[in-house]
């Protein structure tokens, strides 16, 4: 996929100053112990090169102060009602008293950026839960790390959050900050900038376009790209990784220097997370990904495809090579997509599905040159391993509710295996019956399976099949729908209709 190009939101020539600071932190003008002076002085000997006082639902009032030398921020900590929000860049204060939505949109419409603030504090972890960062549109960024929250319960890092986030090919930059109350918080994690020269204007204009790296103690030196490949030196890092949606790894290095060449790259991102001693840690922002195949890919991620099961009156006669009749009538689909790239498979699968009410059945044909090179190593029913071998993987989620779904592997040898994923809520259900039956030719298999669905089926089901090849070629597999990485992602299912 040499079509692959890379965005990225740093500077490609030297002409900036890295300017560290941090825009969360508290005093007696709200809940902090340090007076605001006595806040400025203690950052001022950090070395720090900008401050935000982030004093909670109150207009940033900076009148007054010694900067030491620093750039004061006015930002404020939107909190009185609902989920923490930093308001970076606004002089006013934002009204407490509205939606969360409408928070975000006072603070940008204020020309500031919106920063959801430690999503990972409370008693559940949850002071934003990912579903509803999902649902809330217009911010700029998140925090990633937030000192405070090791002091409390939760978790201070959000990544997992964040690239759950990303993975829906959003770009929303990644923040660290102290939140400190009291002096024994401040620098523990900070912002670095590439800001075009020492002043308010160009450190904000740096931190909208994703200009800076978030730190608790790695030093980012440089970070390059090149044509495709980007290159990140972090002198006191112990190591590097390249991570990609869902939080993959896509590249590591023990070293200090990583180089990384998204030419093949299958994630719409790529961001970079430096590990250093004692847990300390930098990450960059993520780099966006475009390109032709991207574009497919993107395509792909927004559709949900569909297939109609035909209802029949009777069972089909199981032999696997779908010559019962029946499966004239039933509707196919035929275009698969490469699980990691999104091209099209290159070979065909060919599904139908039946019903008489009481089973569901499935008609698969698969195309392959050269059947006598399939692999069929696992020889009996009920193995979890069956995926190793060429065959197709069902993903059923009956209830179209993406939380809990049965999954079904069959090989080409006509082995099954059945069970359920996902969120179970502590009652997993009776995992359905299943019967398979396999036809092999010299240039194609067959697969007819049927599952007992006893009850009806309802009306609609989440639904996936994957094909895995291994056949004298590298292991390889197509889906249906596409994912856009992991096979377990139920709300990218397609729909099975009845
Ligand atoms: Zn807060
Ligand atoms: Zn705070």
């Amino acid at each position: 996929m040499a079509d692959v190009t890379i965005d990225s939101p740093y500077r490609a020539d030297d002409d900036f100053v890295w300017l560290k600071g941090n825009f969360h932190t508290h005093t007696t003008r709200s809940d902090g112990m340090q007076s605001p002076q006595e806040t400025v002085d203690g950052y001022a000997a950090l070395g720090y090169d900008f401050l935000g006082l982030s004093d909670h639902d109150t207009a940033p009032d900076m009148d007054g102060l010694n900067a030491r030398g620093m750039i004061l921020v006015p930002v404020s900590e939107v909190s009185g009602a609902g989920a923490h929000v930093l308001a970076l860049g606004v002089a006013d204060a934002i009204p407490v008293r509205q939606a969360q939505q409408a928070k975000l949109d006072a603070i940008r419409k204020a020309d500031g950026l919106p920063v959801l603030c430690h999503p990972g504090w409370g008693d559940q972890y949850d002071h934003y839960p990912i579903g509803r960062m999902l649902d809330l549109q217009n911010y700029v960024g998140i925090e990633i790390f937030n000192g405070g929250v090791e002091d409390e319960a939760g978790n201070a890092c959000s990544t997992d959050k964040w690239d759950r986030v990303l993975s829906e090919d959003r770009l929303v930059w990644g923040l660290a900050s102290d939140d400190a109350h009291v002096p024994m918080g401040q620098g523990r994690g900070w912002c670095v900038a590439q800001a075009s020269d020492r002043s308010l204007a160009a450190l904000l204009d740096a931190m909208r376009r994703g200009a800076f790296y978030a730190s608790t103690g790695v030093t980012i030196e440089r970070i390059e790209r090149d044509g495709t490949r980007v290159r990140i030196h972090a002198s006191n890092a112990d190591g590097i990784a390249a991570i990609g949606a869902w939080s993959r790894r896509l590249a590591w290095t023990d070293g200090t220097v990583l180089e990384f060449d998204a030419a093949a790259c299958t994630s719409p991102y790529v961001r970079f997370e430096c590990f250093g001693r004692a847990g300390r840690k930098a990450w960059t922002q993520p780099f966006r990904l475009g390109g032709e195949s991207m574009d497919r890919m993107r395509a792909l991620r927004a559709e949900r495809p569909a297939l109609q099961v035909l209802r029949t009156d009777r069972a089909p006669v199981l032999s696997g090579r779908m010559d019962d009749p029946l499966w004239r009538k039933a509707p196919a689909v035929t275009r698969f997509v490469r699980c990691y790239g999104a091209d099209a498979a290159p070979v065909q699968t060919e599904l139908r599905a039946l019903t008489d009410g009481r089973e569901i059945f499935f008609g698969v044909r698969c195309e392959e040159p050269n059947t006598a090179m399939l692999k069929i190593s696992v020889q009996r029913h009920g193995s979890s391993n069956l995926w190793t071998d060429d065959g197709i993987e069902l993903f059923m989620d009956v209830d179209n509710g993406a939380k809990r779904y049965f999954h079904a592997m069959v090989s080409a040898g006509g082995f099954a295996w059945m069970g359920e994923q996902g969120d179970t809520e502590d009652a997993p259900r009776r995992v359905p019956g299943i019967r398979a039956a396999s036809f092999r030719g010299p240039s194609e298999y067959g697969l007819e399976i049927a599952i007992d669905v006893s009850a009806e089926p309802g009306t609609m089901w989440g639904f996936n099949c994957v094909r895995n090849r291994h056949a004298g070629v590298e292991p390889d597999s197509f889906a249906w729908s596409f994912t856009g990485g992991s096979n377990h992602c139920p709300r990218r299912f397609g729909a099975l209709r009845f």
